[in-house]
């Protein structure tokens, strides 16, 4: 979706860009920040292009020498400020998430804890960053090798985790010494600007972390035609990041690349089913289903089919639907109108291929003053490969079930599909826990394990799912050059 930019009405509360020392705001047009649960405006942020985009550049470069010359344990000390003073704004910084973004607030202040996770678990990675001093083989030389911080990087993300998308990439390239310009989505641009604020204030120097708003594509290209931008971590959709990889070409830029997923998710005939229940509820219904590793398309043995729905449909009866802010909410809005589109669309046409609907299946307005923006949590049984279900993302709330026979048909399923990002099996059998691993064409196997993502994992997909990993030593490696030094 591109942004559509307006003029902001007089005394409307315009969120300025942090850019190195300035905070700018001026231009005429800006971008609309709604609550999705009731197209309330929240506040509005500036529509920047290309030439805002280079001054971010500019600042992030001008920032470089001075935040890469600091010593590792000082990067490290202002990294921990930064976390713990986000877990100190928690809540504050939760509900401006969940009144741009819509999930419910316990997840909001999930997600900063586990944004805040990122900086921190990075600080001590980068503290740690190490070359290697050796004899060279079958000479008297010796080889240094050295792991230096790239310089300035990019980062675009994605509205679905608007503050932990950003730390993913921000702690570790700040760790070893990187600057960043950042482009946060349309949708859920204000945790972006708090964090960077928030970063200002506990000492981390103006020009570190640069945050642009605005044309994605022009900020985009600004940012893959600068030479001095060595690497753009993008998270975000398959068809996007295709685009950037053509545009890379340039001047090489490398790429992280975090793209959709298609998860599958594999409940055999030896599973704990309430285990794989709860594992299911877990891993779809968070953010309305509106996560690159919910399953998408859950196989299950024949043996154990009816038993597995007929439990699935009493804990999504428990789901309750509403605004974020409200207590006792489980599902939130899905984030704007073209993806209440696709999620009917995908309903439809799961149906119209012989689907048969067990619970849910319809957008809902779940109170008045909220928009009628929900998706009934939604269970479908009759999966098969041609339904749209079976293919591409489905971002909402709706699981679809298909029977199989054995194991090699569950796992020639499972790996159907171009995407490989996350999948997830339930069985007691280590053995087949074992192979099924090792099976799945993916980037992250949940076994009995249906919450799989920490700052201390590598998070990222194989296939069309994506480049590169984040969290762990993982993470830092994406912003480290090697050198080698030969010493005669
Ligand atoms: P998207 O449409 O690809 O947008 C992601 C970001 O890219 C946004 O900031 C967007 O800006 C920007 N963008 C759009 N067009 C661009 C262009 N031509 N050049 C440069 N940047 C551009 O994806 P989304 O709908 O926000 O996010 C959902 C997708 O992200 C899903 O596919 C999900 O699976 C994936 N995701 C993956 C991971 C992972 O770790 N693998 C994590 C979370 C989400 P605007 O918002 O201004 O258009």
């Amino acid at each position: 979706m591109s942004a559509q930019p307006e003029r902001a009405p007089a005394g409307a509360k315009v969120v300025p860009n942090r850019i190195g020392v300035e905070h700018v705001a001026e231009g005429e047009a800006s971008l609309r920040v709604d609550d999705p649960a009731t197209d309330e405006t929240v506040a509005w942020v500036p529509y920047h292009g290309a030439a805002e985009a280079r001054e971010a550049v500019d600042a992030a470069a001008a920032a470089l020498p001075g935040w890469r010359a600091r010593p590792p344990g000082e990067r490290a000390y202002l990294l921990r400020r930064f976390a713990a003073a986000m877990l100190q704004q928690q809540r504050q910084l939760a509900v401006e998430l969940t009144r741009e973004q819509g999930k419910p607030l316990a997840e909001a202040m999930g997600e900063i804890a586990y944004a805040a996770s990122f900086i921190d678990w990075s600080a001590e990675e980068g503290r740690r960053l190490a070359g290697e001093y050796q004899q060279q083989a079958g000479s008297d030389k010796r080889m240094i090798v050295m792991r230096q911080a790239l310089g300035v990087v990019a980062a675009i993300t994605p509205w679905n985790f608007p503050a932990a998308m950003i730390t993913r990439k921000l702690g570790p390239a700040l760790a070893v010494g990187c600057t960043a310009v950042v482009k946060p989505a349309e949708q859920a641009p204000l945790t972006a600007l708090a964090l960077a604020e928030l970063a200002l204030a506990v000492g981390i120097p103006p020009g570190v972390i640069n945050v642009v708003t605005g044309d994605a594509d022009a900020i985009g290209r600004a940012w893959l035609d600068d030479a001095r931008v060595r690497r753009l971590s993008f998270t975000g959709s398959t068809e996007v990041g295709r685009l950037l990889v053509a545009r890379a070409a340039t001047h090489l830029t490398r790429l992280s690349l975090e793209l959709g997923g298609l998860a599958p998710l594999l409940v055999f005939d030896d599973a704990d089913l309430d285990a794989a229940v709860r594992g299911t509820i877990v891993s779809k219904f968070r953010n309305a289903g509106q996560t690159c590793i919910c399953p998408n398309r859950i196989y299950v043995h024949a043996a154990v089919h009816d038993a597995y729905v007929a439990k699935l449909q009493a804990a999504m009866a428990s789901l309750r639907m509403g605004h974020g802010l409200d207590e006792g909410v489980h599902i939130g809005p899905l984030i704007d109108d073209d993806a209440v589109h696709k999620v009917e669309t995908h309903v439809t046409d799961a149906r119209d291929h012989g689907g048969a609907l067990v619970t849910g299946g319809h957008i809902v307005q779940p109170r008045a003053k909220l928009a009628r923006r929900f998706c009934e949590p939604t269970l479908i049984t009759g999966l098969t490969p041609a339904m749209a279900i079976a293919r591409e993302e489905t971002f909402g709330p709706v699981v679809a079930v298909q029977a199989f026979d054995d194991e090699a048909e569950a796992l020639a399923l499972a790996n159907d599909t171009p995407y490989g990002l996350a999948a997830y099996a339930y069985t007691r059998d280590l053995a087949r826990a074992l192979r099924v691993a090792e099976g799945l064409e993916c980037g992250i196997v949940g076994l009995n394990d249906a919450a799989v993502s920490n700052a201390q994992a590598p998070f990222g997909g194989a296939k069309a799912s994506g480049w590169g990993r984040e969290g762990g030593k993982w993470g830092v490696e994406e912003y480290v050059d090697v050198k080698y030094v030969s010493i005669g």
